[in-house]
Parts: C-alpha cells; sequence; structure tokens
C-alpha cells in the first residue's frame, strides 16, 4: 500500500469522505470512554485483593524488630520492608527510606527540601539562586515536569532516543550551566515511550561531571518490575554511582502503585549514606512516620522477590492482551499509510504514538468530541507544549478489552481523518 501522503488526491478526497462519515457514524454512538490516565483496571486490581487478609485483629502486629506496627516510630519504615524493597532495587536497606503511599509525594518533597534547605553539598537553598533548570527528557511524565514547573524552574526539553535521553546533550548542559540542578529520568519502560535505558546511557550518568556541585538525577523507577515480554535489564545506577565515586548525585524513587493498588501502595526513596543522613534530619521534623501497617500488609503478602515476580506474571496476563491490541491495530490501520510511528514496549503501562506533525492536538480533539479521552497533546513534554505537536500517550490499561478495541478503532479513524486534512490543506 503507499503512503497516504504519495496516494493521488482525488484518492485521498474520497477516502476522507469514506473516514467521515464512519466518525459521524462513531459520534452518534455516544461513547464514553477513557484512554487519558495509566490507572490499571478492575480486574487487574482484583489481583490483589489478598492484601486485605494478611492482617487481621488477632494478628500480632509487630514488625521484626518487635517495633508495634500500631503505634508510633520507625521513621523510615520497618526492616522487612526496605528488605524487600533492597532486593527489588538492588539497594542497600540502609539507603532506603520507605514513605507513605505515592513515590510522585517523595519527588515532590525531595525538590520541596532542595528549595528551602538545599541537598547534601549544596551552598545554599535552591530558592536563594536567581535562577535554577531542570532537564527533562521528552516526550515524559507530565506530573514530573509540572514539579519543576510550580517550583518555578526553567525547563529544558531533552530529546529521547531510542535507547534513553540524548546524553551528548545532557553532558554538554550539564557541565556548562551551574543553573541546572538536575534531570528527571524514567530508566526502565519509561512513561511514555516504554523505553529503557542502554548500559552505556546510564554509565554516562554515572559519570556525568555537572557544573552544579548539587545536580541530581531523579531516577524515578516506578516501572522496576513491570515486564510483559522478555524484561529489559537496567544497568544499576547505585552500582554505576559508587564505582565511579558520584554516589551523592542520584535519588532513585519508587512504589508499589503500579505493583498492589495506586494510592494505598508504599512508596521508597533511595540514596547514598551522606543524603539520607541530611534528608533523615529534615523528615523527622516533617514526620513521626509512615503507615507500617500498610507495610506489614505488602510484606506478608508478597514475602519475597519472587512473590512479586509471580505476581507481575498474573498482571502481565491481564495487560499483554491490552497491548498487543493497541500495537497490532495501529499496525495494521495506520503503519502502512505512514501515519504512525511507535515503538512497542516490553512492559510499562503506556504505548507512545507519534502521528504526523502538526497533528496530535486535532486527533485528541477530534476523539475528545466523540467521546474517547485520551491524553491532551502536547502533556509529554514542558509546559505542555509539544513543539512538533505530533506525540499522543495512549494509556490502555484502564478500559475492559472491548471498550479498549472501540476506543482504538475511534483513535485510528482520527488519525486518519486529521493526516487527509493536513496532506489536503
Ligand atoms: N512515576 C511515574 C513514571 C509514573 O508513571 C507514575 C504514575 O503513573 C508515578 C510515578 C506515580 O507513582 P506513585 O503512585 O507512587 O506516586
Amino acid at each position: 500500500m503507499l503512503k497516504l501522503a504519495q496516494q493521488p488526491r482525488e484518492h485521498i478526497l474520497e477516502l476522507k469522505k469514506q473516514w467521515e462519515s464512519q466518525y459521524s457514524e462513531m459520534k452518534a454512538a455516544g461513547l464514553k470512554l477513557d484512554m487519558s490516565r495509566g490507572k490499571p483496571s478492575s480486574s487487574q486490581l482484583d489481583i490483589s485483593n489478598g492484601i486485605f487478609d494478611c492482617l487481621s485483629s488477632s494478628d500480632v502486629m509487630k514488625a521484626e524488630d518487635g517495633t508495634d506496627c500500631r503505634n508510633y516510630g520507625l521513621l523510615d519504615g520497618i526492616p522487612e520492608a526496605k528488605r524487600l524493597f533492597s532486593d527489588m532495587l538492588g539497594i542497600p536497606a540502609q539507603n532506603i527510606i520507605i514513605g507513605g503511599n505515592s513515590s510522585l509525594n517523595m519527588m515532590f518533597d525531595a525538590i520541596s527540601r532542595a528549595m528551602t534547605h538545599g541537598v547534601y553539598g549544596s551552598k545554599q537553598p535552591w530558592m536563594k539562586l536567581d535562577k535554577i533548570k531542570f532537564l527533562c527528557p521528552s516526550p515524559g511524565y507530565d506530573r514530573h515536569f509540572a514539579i519543576t514547573e510550580l517550583f518555578g524552574f526553567e525547563l529544558i526539553t531533552i530529546k529521547m532516543n531510542s535507547d534513553g535521553p540524548d546524553m551528548d546533550e545532557v553532558e554538554r548542559l550539564v557541565s556548562n550551566d551551574s543553573a541546572i540542578k538536575g534531570i528527571w529520568c524514567v530508566p526502565k519502560y519509561s512513561n511514555p515511550e516504554g523505553i529503557t535505558y542502554s548500559d552505556a546511557v546510564v554509565k554516562r550518568f554515572a559519570h556525568l561531571k555537572p557544573a552544579a556541585e548539587d545536580f541530581r538525577i531523579f531516577w524515578d523507577n516506578a516501572y522496576a518490575v513491570h515486564d510483559l515480554y522478555i524484561a529489559d535489564q537496567l544497568l544499576n545506577i547505585f552500582d554505576e554511582c559508587k564505582a565511579a565515586g558520584t554516589e551523592d548525585m542520584v535519588f532513585e524513587f519508587a512504589s508499589t502503585s503500579k505493583i498492589s493498588f495506586p494510592g494505598s501502595g508504599v512508596a521508597v526513596m533511595a540514596a547514598s549514606e551522606n543524603n539520607i543522613k541530611q534528608i533523615k534530619s529534615i523528615l523527622t521534623i516533617q514526620s513521626i512516620g509512615p503507615d507500617k501497617l500498610n507495610q506489614l500488609r505488602h510484606v506478608k503478602y508478597f514475602k519475597n522477590m519472587d512473590g512479586i515476580r509471580q505476581h507481575m506474571k498474573k498482571q502481565a496476563e491481564v495487560l499483554i492482551p491490552k497491548f498487543e491490541l493497541v500495537t497490532n491495530m495501529l499496525e495494521r490501520e495506520l503503519t502502512e499509510l505512514g501515519l504512525v510511528s511507535f515503538h512497542k514496549p516490553n512492559g510499562g503501562y503506556f504505548i507512545s504514538v507519534n502521528v504526523p506533525n502538526g497533528c496530535a492536538k486535532r486527533v485528541v480533539q477530534l476523539c475528545k468530541e466523540a467521546g474517547v479521552v485520551l491524553t491532551a497533546a502536547g502533556a509529554t513534554y514542558p509546559y505542555g507544549k509539544d513543539p512538533d505537536d505530533s506525540n499522543i500517550r495512549i494509556a490502555p490499561t484502564f478500559p475492559p478489552l472491548s471498550e479498549l478495541k472501540t476506543a482504538m478503532e475511534l483513535f485510528c479513524l482520527c488519525v486518519k481523518l486529521a493526516g487527509a486534512e493536513k496532506i489536503l490543506s
């Protein structure tokens, strides 16, 4: 098949007419579907319901060090939960702080603390500086960008390559500009592209020589165990930084939000000994400690890494048909017409689609008018502005399979329509 842009104009006009009439039919069906946020479906959540049976009033609610989990104490988490995350992330338990129910919350707090008190090695709190800049590999996670935008940082877009952020650009920028204080990273199954950083990229991160002495890599390992097919392997940045003598440069985050329950899981932060000491000195004023009963429930349920792996296999069984449906439909309906490019991820929560330049907003609008909500076009870029107006993040996890199929039919139709409109304009 010829790509749409190479077909004769009269033929494109004819196709457009057909697509318009199909669109009107779908619009009349009164759809009300949501493919906007990366949330698990209720059947996926059901897989974790056993967590509720892990603690009952007859249980001894003590952590292994004897702490009564019903009471105050243990600012940085119960030992067995730290061990579980230590195994999951490959980071020593003493470098881990267990938080509340959200890693995003811990990231916000980390930036907020840096503003008011600096990080380990800062000469002054970041808020005393005239200008702070932050690197944002894009497409990326909108909520990361929103945190640093809220605090008034200048956000700098970094191009994402197929093996991670453009490291030539990252190295060039951080080594020359001391106003650049950090970078957002989702190193495994990145949100939204599902890319895992290559060994070379991780090593280059560990060997960064930033002009700012208090530069931090925000390593958001949100999808560390979220494999669908053969797992991508991510090099351990902690080991690499240790070997390079740069262990103070990285803050790592993770949570069980997409393992157990979003909003009711357990979140963690990991950092070097120097960082942990500085963070705890502030955390001890902020909090008497997080929810230890939830930590205990999670440890009793998962037990160890094997437990987590088995659990994630069950989740993959629910998710694989959804990912396949989306990627198969994109390939069948749009690839040959030259209307999309995308990376088929081996895990994570999203499929990131590039439609022809200048068409993303139009596609999202057409879908919305026909009852399907997508992530806003541009959301995957700093300030919500995609310079090419091309990237759309598809979140296939939430709708049931039958609804996802309908939503994807509409999506493909809208891409065809927007593509034809652009070619004919
Ligand atoms: N980090 C990334 C990359 C995410 O995609 C998400 C949720 O979609 C989060 C963090 C949110 O994690 P939490 O629920 O632990 O705050």
